[in-house]
């Protein structure tokens, strides 16, 4: 069943200036740049905020062959294959053992035999632009300092910009989503 789309209610009269949504996504890794293009994608008013600037470094530059359909869903497959080397398997090696080669095309689902290796600066940079041509309010170089959730009401959420400049969000409840970074 669809969620019905609430609509924000206004923070309260002594917040600081800043933004209204639907969903506030905290972190512009793979994580909420995909959540929130999907979300934006489906009419809801996306915030995103992230404390650095893309293209910035990560680790964890190894793909697997199931994040292929959901790039293909996102629509970026074909953005990723320009940036990454494809990748057929994996070789696992340990002092003193033979190496363990697997090949994905191995795999008991055959329908994805290859993944990417990627950087992931230009991945994740690639991603977040994506939401937002989806239709994600992104804002870099804003860090989320502290959640309010306020039980039956808007959650808010205070941020800083590099300025120094604290900013206030509200999301509607329960709808705050934030990555790992
Ligand atoms: C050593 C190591 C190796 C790994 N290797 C692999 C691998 O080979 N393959 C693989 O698939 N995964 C790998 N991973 C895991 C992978 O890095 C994570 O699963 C992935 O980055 C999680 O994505 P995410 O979007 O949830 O979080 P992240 O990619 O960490 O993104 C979170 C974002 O939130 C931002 N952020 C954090 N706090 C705030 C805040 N307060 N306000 C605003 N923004 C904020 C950060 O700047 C960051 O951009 C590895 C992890 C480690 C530690």
């Amino acid at each position: 069943m669809a969620a019905s789309r609430p609509t924000p209610s206004a923070p309260s009269p002594d917040a600081p200036p800043g933004y209204r949504c639907d969903v506030l996504v905290i972190g512009g890794g793979p994580g909420g740049s995909t959540i929130s293009a999907f979300l934006a994608q489906k009419g809801w008013k996306v915030v995103l905020l992230e404390k650095e600037h893309h293209p910035r470094f990560h680790i964890g530059e190894s793909l697997l062959p199931l994040n292929l359909p959901l790039l293909e869903r996102l629509g970026v497959l074909d953005q990723v294959d320009q940036i990454g080397l494809v990748k057929p398997g994996a070789e696992f090696n340990y002092e003193g053992y033979q190496p363990a080669v697997y090949y994905f095309a191995n795999a008991m689902d055959k329908s994805y035999p290859s993944a990417y290796e990627v950087r992931r600066s230009e991945f994740d940079n690639l991603l977040l632009r994506n939401s937002a041509a989806k239709g994600t309010e992104v804002r870099e170089g804003v860090k989320v300092t502290e959640i309010e959730f306020r039980r039956g009401s808007t959650s808010l959420v205070r941020a800083v910009d590099e300025h120094g400049a604290t900013k206030a969000t509200s999301a509607s409840t329960g709808s705050i989503t934030a990555g790992t970074g």
